[in-house]
């Protein structure tokens, strides 16, 4: 039989283009798939959805007379001079007019030949940025090619993409790859099939999916420019909301996925819980009974409870994990409790010691400095099940740790804590088919909206709801020329019996020398107040030591700590009502709020100097006003996200979770109750649309599918 190529297109074609490979298309040979696929293209599909960053537009000419510094625009104009300017930079001024007005465009780099072909008369058409120059506007090293006598070269039709890029890979290139890939979405009948359904696209008012992703590639000239660079056309809304659905149907995915898991059901009565609050110093909230509440019905259930415990720095997380834990022990389980650092650990051991020790529980702990025959002990106690309750950090969930009936895992500060992680976790089960229920907190409190996003496959409960008597904290920022009256201020502070932190951060990201600054701190405030007692504390003590220093400045041993960031985290000394940061500039948001969570805790007015070292970036000193003006822990995360974005914010930068194609969780943050409903439309009546829905947009990540 005769073999026609076109049965060849045909046959490609109807492979679809989500698995067609780029070397489909011309100008695509192994060394530019090799280049595509470190930035994850592989397929025709991959480029479509591969937008560009911005457009120019060469639709149109612009008469100079209307041209203004920062536009980008093409001219056509006529060389009236030619002329090679020496300075201090050797350069070719050729000025330029149209009738209108005249520019100068202005080359550093030119050949010979260059010079002598731009003589007067010679027309050209343009196109580069327009600059303030020293005499006039100018265009430096513009785009160009000559006009030949009066014939009229056509202008582009549609704006000119510019996509964001990798090395050795030009625009042109990308524009020949997404120039085809267009043309075989126009071929192919089912291209990009649409996955959402009808009634959602005309609920959502949510244009056609080969239509948005044709435009974005070729915007009309009328295009709205301002909306495309934000990325709020709804060209690119239509895109962001569906791969902002499928990451939400992800994860919901996994959530129903555990929920046919068997956890045991922890349906202990409740009299240790009981006897806790008896002796406790202080009553709970009612954010805190609230969320005790979720946890205890979540225990009983038959499914591995997985809930995300928000609520700010202060708010009273350990005590309701301690509850937590009681039902565990009391149905005859085992607990295990995680938190980041060693240090952090130690506050919750000490926490739950002084808690639940006078109920005649005991309470383990195991951390990487554990070694020999000490850790033998350990493991060998949760091994046969003796010891109850082991709080410890990550060296809790080696392989060779043995839980002999594991209930309940508690993990503090989630957000160093990814969805591997928490996966990872729920095999340290109780040997038979179940698994431990978990419960996870954190103090990053991050919008609901985007928690959910984030956090899909938990269930959510927060604490929004300080202990009563806690004061806010008032900060104040001062350059560090006034350290001596800082001093004072720590001296007279000392002296009315309150105690001081006196924080040193991190330089270079180098743990050895911030614990230099920090000792040389120490010296340095030793000798300028000697009646202080002056205590240091920081993360290369040796284990034992940081704990007794913890220990002295708690029981009012110590007047001033001085301390790197360890105490970050977790450390509770009430009578600390003063705390001074030294260069704070360098620390996150988030970080800083942690810190001055610190105190503030007692019933003393609380203060927070933050001792900068100018000059400090924009984006410092907006970080610094930010803490002198509120102590609102959600308002602060809503800053930060908006400063550092979420990727960072929630960790999941360097883990990929959450690196979107074209979403942008920060600025699509309003559509996200929407992409939630219609998250659940799908789930009740359209269940066919989903898998394809994961697989166009998360399936190469694979790591909700194989979940
Ligand atoms: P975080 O949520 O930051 O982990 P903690 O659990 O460390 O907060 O609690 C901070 C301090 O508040 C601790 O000293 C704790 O004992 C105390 N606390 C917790 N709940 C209450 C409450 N309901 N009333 C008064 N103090 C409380
Ligand atoms: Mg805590």
């Amino acid at each position: 039989m005769a073999w026609e190529p076109s049965d060849l297109s045909q046959k490609i074609i109807s492979q679809g283009l989500d698995v067609m490979p780029v070397t489909t298309m011309k100008g695509v040979g192994p060394r530019n798939a090799e280049r595509l696929d470190k930035i994850g293209i592989s397929t025709v599909q991959d480029v479509l959805f591969h937008l560009p960053a911005r457009y120019q537009d060469r639709t149109r000419l612009t008469p100079i007379s209307s041209l203004r510094p920062g536009d980008e625009v093409v001219i056509e104009a006529t060389v009236e001079l030619c002329d090679i300017k020496f300075g201090r930079r050797r350069s070719l001024l050729v000025r330029v007019a149209d009738g209108t007005g005249s520019i100068t465009l202005r080359f550093f780099h030119f050949s010979g030949a260059q010079k002598s072909s731009l003589v007067r008369g010679v027309r050209l058409r343009c196109y580069g940025e327009v600059r303030r120059g020293p005499s006039s506007l100018e265009m430096i090293h513009p785009e160009y090619q000559r006009l030949d006598a009066a014939e009229a070269a056509g202008m582009e039709e549609s704006l000119t993409p510019i996509y964001p890029t990798t090395e050795g890979m030009h625009q042109l290139t990308w524009r020949g790859m997404t120039e085809q890939a267009l043309a075989l979405l126009e071929q192919t009948p089912d291209g990009l099939p649409e996955w959402l359904p009808a009634e959602l696209l005309s609920q959502m008012r949510l244009t056609d999916l080969s239509a948005a992703v044709s435009y974005l590639h070729r915007p009309p000239p009328e295009a709205d420019q301002d909306l495309l660079l934000t990325g709020r056309h709804p060209a690119q809304r239509r895109l962001a909301f569906e791969e902002l659905l499928a990451h939400q149907l992800g994860l919901r995915k996994l959530r129903r996925e555990q929920r046919k898991i068997l956890a045991p059901p922890l349906g202990g009565v409740g009299d240790l819980a009981r006897r806790l609050l008896q002796q406790l110093p202080f009553q709970l909230t009612s954010a805190q009974q609230r969320v005790g509440r979720e946890i205890k019905q979540d225990l009983q259930q038959p499914h591995p409870m997985m809930r995300l415990i928000q609520g700010d720095v202060g708010s009273g997380k350990t005590v309701v994990a301690a509850l937590a834990a009681l039902q565990a022990v009391e149905s005859g389980y085992q607990v295990a409790m995680m938190a980041p650092t060693e240090l952090l650990a130690e506050q919750h051991l000490l926490s739950f010691r002084t808690w639940l020790e006078p109920l005649d529980i005991s309470i383990s702990w195991l951390t990487g400095r554990h070694k020999g025959k000490a850790r033998k002990e350990i493991l060998a106690a949760m091994a046969d099940g003796s010891a109850k309750i082991t709080v410890g950090t990550h060296a809790l969930f080696q392989a060779d740790v043995e839980f002999s009936r594991l209930g309940l895992v508690i993990i503090d500060e989630q957000h160093r804590f990814g969805v591997h992680q928490r996966m990872a976790l729920r095999d340290k089960g109780s040997g038979d088919a179940s698994v431990p229920h978990q419960l996870i907190m954190t103090a990053t409190p991050i919008p609901r909206t985007l928690a959910m996003t984030a956090y899909a496959d938990l269930d959510l409960s927060v604490i929004d709801e300080l202990p009563p008597g806690r004061k806010p904290v008032s900060t104040v920022v001062v350059p560090d020329s006034r350290r001596g009256e800082v001093v004072e201020r720590v001296l007279s502070a000392c002296k009315q019996g309150r105690q001081t932190y006196w924080v040193c951060t991190l330089i270079e990201e180098s743990e050895a020398l911030q614990c230099q600054a920090a000792e040389d701190a120490a010296e340095q405030l030793e000798l300028a107040l000697p009646e202080l007692r002056v205590g240091l504390i920081h993360g290369r003590l040796k284990g034992g030591e940081k704990e007794s220093i913890m220990a002295r400045f708690k029981q009012g041993e110590l007047d001033l700590l001085v301390a790197t960031t360890v105490i970050e985290v977790g450390v509770d000394v009430p009578n600390a009502s003063l705390m001074v940061i030294e260069n704070p500039e360098r620390l996150g948001l988030a970080q800083l709020h942690q810190l001055r969570g610190r105190i503030g805790r007692g019933t003393a007015e609380s203060h927070c100097v933050l001792m900068y070292h100018g000059p400090v970036s924009q984006n410092a000193q907006e970080r610094l006003k930010v803490m002198r003006e509120t102590n609102d822990g959600f308002a602060i995360a809503q800053k930060d996200l908006e400063l550092r974005g979420p990727g960072e914010v929630l960790g999941t930068r360097q883990t990929g979770e959450m690196q979107f194609r074209i979403a942008d969780v920060m600025r699509d943050q309003p559509m996200l109750p929407q992409v939630q409903q219609a998250a659940e439309l799908l789930l009740e009546r359209h269940s066919e649309s989903i898998g394809p829905l994961m697989r166009r947009w998360i399936a190469d990540r694979g790591r909700y599918i194989d979940a």
